[in-house]
């Protein structure tokens, strides 16, 4: 669903060039992959097909440049981390064949766990605590205490 955010779940794809594009004197002006993120694997595939995707598969497609795909359940922030790293080959199923490896596994993006927050959660004291605020922090706890109340080891934690 668009606006995509990091945690959208989708298909990240990875395009195999069967030769590389580009300067072919220059192996550092040259791409062997393209790696991209979507939510309707087909479409983006007939959308590159037709010219309306990335400006390199346009490229490869209009020299005659065929390509393995090879796709995968994952988030957009996965694509974002495999791009971060430029260095394609090395989740490349192909690419891990052909060197007689396995691929790696696919880059796992740290996720900020949803906290049970409420609006009125005291804010950290910025310098060590006073007696005021771990007074005021303790009340708090045992105010919205769920479950278990054994309130007996709550200085431990503040
Ligand atoms: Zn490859």
């Amino acid at each position: 669903m668009w606006p995509w955010t990091a945690q959208t779940p989708g298909t990240v794809y990875i395009f195999h060039f069967h030769r590389p594009i580009g300067n072919l004197a220059n192996p550092r002006a040259q791409a062997s992959h393209y790696c991209g993120f979507t939510e309707d694997l087909d479409a983006r595939i007939a959308e590159h097909m037709a010219g309306r995707g990335a400006k390199i598969v346009r490229a490869a497609v209009a020299q005659g440049i065929t390509f393995e795909i090879h796709h995968w359940p994952a988030c957009l922030a996965v694509e974002k981390l495999i791009k971060r790293r430029k260095e394609t080959s090395v989740f490349c199923p192909t690419c891990a064949h052909a060197a007689g490896r396995l691929p790696r596994p696919l880059p796992r993006p740290i996720m900020q766990l949803e906290l049970p927050l409420c609006e009125d959660f005291p804010a950290p004291p910025a310098t060590r605590a006073d007696w005021y605020e771990i007074s005021h922090l303790r009340n708090w706890r045992a105010a919205h205490a769920v479950g278990n109340t054994d309130l007996s080891r709550i200085d431990d934690l503040i």
